[in-house]
């Protein structure tokens, strides 16, 4: 067997084009759930169902850190609300979810941990690996999982599984700037 990964999950789309190319380069994956930037609590719901999905479909061990949401926005948030999407509450919010990750591939006792996030076009790749490697240099992959079509993979491996696919990032103000966007939506 590979080595083992631990695969921060952002939801079950972006995870399912970053567990098989993972796969493909050797590892063996553990999914892994911790987005306590996700609002309102329904939606949090509607996207661990995804991820589960996902994990189900691909016979994928998972781990789902439960969320709280109060705590991120007071150690993430706050202060940083008006700050636009990919602006300085994006970085703490990856730090926030990957020093948790971190942990919970001690916990698990992973080889590594990496990200899913680095598969959207919106979140800048430079970032996530500066954030993953502050947190755990050692443990870290910095893969840049948009290369090679990833995100149009994403999408197509979403479809194939008939996986929930949300409309904005994750915390209530990516929503309300979605909303701001897309006032018919
Ligand atoms: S817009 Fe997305 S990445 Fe930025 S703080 Fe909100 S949930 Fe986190």
């Amino acid at each position: 067997m590979g080595k083992r990964v631990l695969l921060h999950s952002c939801c079950g789309p972006c995870a399912s084009h970053c567990l098989f190319a993972l796969r493909e380069a050797g590892y063996s994956v553990m999914l892994c759930f911790s987005n306590a930037n996700i609002a309102p609590a329904e939606e949090f719901e509607k996207r661990l169902e995804a991820f589960k999905r996902l994990a189900e479909v691909t016979d994928t061990p998972y781990c789902v850190d439960p969320p709280d949401h109060a705590d991120w926005l007071e150690s993430v948030a706050k202060g940083f609300e008006r700050e636009p999407e990919r602006g300085a509450r994006c970085a703490r919010c990856f730090r926030y979810s990957l020093t948790r990750a971190a942990k919970l591939r001690e916990a698990y006792g992973c080889d590594a941990f990496t990200t899913s996030l680095t598969v959207s076009p919106h979140k800048s790749s430079p970032t996530l690996f500066a954030v993953g490697k502050e947190v755990d240099g050692e443990h870290f992959l910095s893969i840049d999982f948009k290369k090679k079509d990833g995100f149009l993979d994403s999408l197509r491996r979403a479809a194939e599984y008939g996986l929930y696919r949300q409309d904005y990032c994750g915390c209530e103000f990516s929503l309300a700037a979605r909303r701001q966007e897309a006032p018919h939506a």
